[in-house]
């Protein structure tokens, strides 16, 4: 193959993994005859040992790149900062840990070839060695996401896929600061071809999610793709407005017949009212927040030194 591979992959605390990462992506690389190749590997401010472990690789090989930032900057910021810096007509993105197999590299390629397709996105048949719970939020948050949200997507899909150089350059041209990265591919559009794969399990340390940063990553996808939330507020205010009209009306009546005042429901309402109105503002405080963060225009990652960038080696 003349066209030049790259493969994109973020890291953070993955000293235990990333040079199996690296020595598989490589071997199904030259197993391929893919000797046009590049491998960006972001370190995404590991405390550990990654970037020496990397160091040493982009020594041996000028083909492996490295971007390291200065701090953490999250999962979605390390994938931009590797599609940032890839240069190849084919990009492939993979997590570092190994769940998504570089051997489908081959099977994706000629799947993108023969469909005459922009992307080819992964999707997961199964998911070995995920707690029910967490397929089960997972699954929860992609219907309540495509509900709220203005386009449909894919179900079950990571950032596991192939994107030619269009496609790219597409991606590239997005100035949002605050990206999730599988929901703006399906944004952008293209001719794009799921790709079934069995999902492995992580092969060593830990996932650096935890149900808070889950739910974190959910509130902020949804806020920042889908502006129904506050419709949705707006309804309920019209909602608000005519039920306490009701009531009005019915407390009017009652105490002309009755004459009993009723202090629970009173209390009960004024709480059922103040709650919503805080829910409310929290809503318009989530877009107030997304708002902030991007009219700062600070950059989204700070790199603090590459590696055999900008270096073309075909061997
Ligand atoms: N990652 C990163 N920065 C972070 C957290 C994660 O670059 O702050 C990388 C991590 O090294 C891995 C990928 O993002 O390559 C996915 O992370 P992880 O495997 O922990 O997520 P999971 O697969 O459990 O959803
Ligand atoms: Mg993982």
């Amino acid at each position: 193959m003349k066209k030049k591979i790259s493969v994109v992959i973020p890291a953070y605390n993955e000293e235990e993994i990333i040079s199996r990462t690296i020595d598989r992506v490589l071997a199904v690389l030259e197993k391929n005859n893919y000797s046009n190749y590049e491998i960006v590997v972001v370190n995404d401010g590991s405390s550990d040992k990654t970037i020496q472990i990397l160091n040493n690789y982009s020594i041996k090989n000028t083909n492996v790149k490295i971007v390291n930032f200065s701090r953490n900057f999250g999962h979605e910021a390390a994938t931009t900062a590797g599609l940032h810096h890839a240069e190849g007509e084919y990009i492939f993105i993979i997590d570092a840990d190994l769940q998504d197999p570089p051997e489908l590299f081959p099977e994706m390629i000629k799947k993108m070839i023969e469909t005459e397709a922009d992307v080819v996105y992964g999707v997961r048949n199964s998911r070995k060695g995920e707690s029910l719970l967490k397929k089960a939020t997972s699954r929860g948050f992609y219907r309540t996401f495509n509900m709220l949200s203005d386009f449909k997507f894919p179900v079950d899909t990571g950032d596991f896929r192939l994107l030619n150089r269009k496609v790219l350059a597409a991606f590239n041209n997005l100035s949002e600061k605050k990206k999730y990265v599988r929901g703006l591919f399906s944004w952008l559009g293209f001719t794009q071809e799921p790709f079934y794969y069995d999902r492995e399990e992580r092969s060593a340390g830990v996932s650096k999610y935890n149900y808070r940063k889950l739910l974190r990553l959910a509130l902020d996808v949804i806020f920042s793709f889908s502006k129904k939330p506050l419709k949705i507020a707006f309804s309920l205010g019209i909602f608000c407005i005519l039920t306490s009209l009701a009531l009005l009306i019915y407390v009017m009546v009652s105490k002309a017949i009755y004459a009993v005042p009723g202090w629970a429901s009173t209390v009960t309402i004024i709480v059922f009212f103040g709650g919503i109105q805080m829910f409310m503002i929290g809503v318009l405080g989530e877009y107030l927040s997304i708002i902030f963060d991007e009219v700062k225009k600070r950059p989204e990652y700070i790199v603090k030194e590459t590696f055999n960038i900008g270096k073309n080696n075909e061997k």
